[in-house]
């Protein structure tokens, strides 16, 4: 391998910026040259990229966001598309493209080298730790703080007016982000897709404990679920069950700021790990992290299998939290 390129899609995470650093920091110290591609695959398939240097990812590894951008491209989806991607690649003498992004944005690469032979290597840059084959992405860990810390601000309110909230954080179809912020913040209840969600025995509960005096203010946290509005139904049917509970959507705030030392770590060494696996010969792998292993994923499992959660942590978190 003797040219990359590196490129940040989906949805960004806290962490890219270091696994950028990482993979660029790894390249040039074995005589790799590495070119950065903005916006994601929209950059990839209109040529915009530019030669990284040394110092081109100075003073980014405590930076929120992606300096290369990120951006979400229907056009990607398409294979002639993907097609005159590779052309791109091949007219600058790249031979490999490093993709930092979730489940799409990996799928996008796995496609672009099985119908193009362009050498890939994923790194799993999500918020919502929702991909195969790895026990972590990069984001995660930065994004449960950051709802950690604004949940600790919301239960000084709710404590004060004696109120429950549904504070509702991000994870789309999976409870990682909630069961995980939820233990770390000590809810009262934690709503998962995982598990379905029954408004009475809900209702009954928050009514008993307030009952018995124990249970006056608190907090509720609900997973977004792959369907828009949940925590507002959710609010509303309450309602109509004698309860009155507050609605707080933590939403964007979970993926900005800047990233743990937990994720700027992982962060560092997928992106070095991604050169390594490069220059051994491996493609069409995401790097992945498991029981504290950094490891090769084939990218078609990340495509072919969902990630579930944790059936033992979720039974704990249900012991702890109803
Ligand atoms: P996150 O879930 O964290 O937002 P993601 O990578 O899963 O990240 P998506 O919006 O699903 O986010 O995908 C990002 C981009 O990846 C898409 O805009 C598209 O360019 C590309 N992509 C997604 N799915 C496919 C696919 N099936 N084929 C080709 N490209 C895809």
């Amino acid at each position: 391998v003797r040219s990359i390129a590196i490129l940040t899609s989906g949805g960004d995470a806290p962490g890219m910026n270091p696994a950028i650093r990482g993979v660029v920091r790894a390249a040039l110290h074995q005589g790799i040259e590495v070119f950065g591609i903005n916006r994601g695959y929209s950059g990839l398939i209109s040529d915009d990229m530019a030669p990284m240097s040394s110092s081109s990812v100075s003073n980014i590894v405590q930076r929120g966001g992606t300096i290369l951008k990120s951006d979400r491209c229907e056009a990607f989806k398409k294979p002639d598309v993907r097609a005159s991607a590779a052309e791109i690649l091949r007219a600058r003498g790249i031979d490999a493209l490093v993709v930092i992004g979730g489940d799409g944005s990996l799928t996008g690469a796995h496609l672009l080298q099985q119908e193009t032979g362009i050498e890939v290597i994923g790194l799993p840059g999500t918020i919502d730790n929702d991909i195969f084959g790895t026990d972590d992405t990069i984001g995660f860990d930065t994004a449960v703080n950051t709802a950690l810390e604004a949940i600790d601000r919301i239960r000084d309110t709710a404590s004060s007016h004696e109120r429950h909230f549904l504070v509702e954080v991000m994870g789309r179809a999976s409870g990682f982000i909630a069961i995980h912020v939820g233990m770390a913040a000590g809810a009262e209840m934690i709503l998962v897709p995982e598990r379905a969600i029954e408004i009475e025995r809900i209702s009954e509960e928050l009514a008993a404990a307030r009952r018995a005096g124990t249970g006056s203010s608190g907090i509720i946290v609900v997973a977004e679920g792959p369907e828009p509005g949940l925590t507002y139904r959710l609010a509303q049917q309450l309602k109509e069950h004698g309860q009155d509970p507050r609605v707080c959507i933590l939403g964007h705030i979970q993926r900005g700021g800047s990233p743990t030392g937990h994720d700027r770590v992982l962060a560092t060494c997928m992106g070095a790990m991604a050169v390594s696996y490069l220059g051994a010969g491996y493609s069409d792998i995401m790097v992945g992290v498991r029981d504290g292993q950094i490891l090769d994923v084939p990218l078609e499992d990340i495509i072919r299998f969902r990630k579930g959660l944790d059936p033992t942590l979720l039974e704990l978190a249900l012991q702890v939290h109803r």
